[in-house]
């Protein structure tokens, strides 16, 4: 770490608790991510129940960080529920991905998989509707 320049003023008021603003601002938008996973968890319910051919895919929620996306992706049951049984992953648009709050794990022509990162990880976790 460099040493402050002499004759330049060294700032020390940082603003209030930057911290604990994007802290709650990265667990909202896992909050968000929660939120579309238990919208999906009832489409992957109704689509067993009229048990989806292969070739008829069941369509599922974007579960990107923007609570306005709301976008549509196709998924195969067992695509779901490969990414479903991390209680730290979901599947958004290609481009939908947020690179701050999570990684890419997986990426496919129509889909993308990320892990999410930091704060986000726990409360995706907490949220997990899976045992
Ligand atoms: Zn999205």
């Amino acid at each position: 770490m460099a040493e402050p320049r002499p004759g330049r003023a060294v700032v020390t008021q940082a603003p209030e608790n930057p911290q604990n603003v994007s802290m709650s601002h990265e667990k909202k938008l896992a909050q968000n991510e929660a939120m579309f996973r238990q919208v999906n968890e009832n489409i992957e319910k109704a689509a067993i129940e009229h048990r989806y051919e292969a070739t008829e895919l069941p369509v599922f929620v974007c579960e990107c960080s923007n609570e306005v996306c709301g976008d549509l992706i196709r998924l195969s049951v067992t695509q779901y529920e490969d990414v479903r049984r991390h209680g730290d992953r979901f599947f958004v648009l290609p481009g939908h991905e947020v690179p701050e709050i999570e990684r890419v794990v997986e990426r496919y022509e129509t889909y993308v998989v990320v892990e999410k990162t930091g704060l986000g990880r726990d409360a995706a976790e907490e949220t997990h509707p899976r045992p």
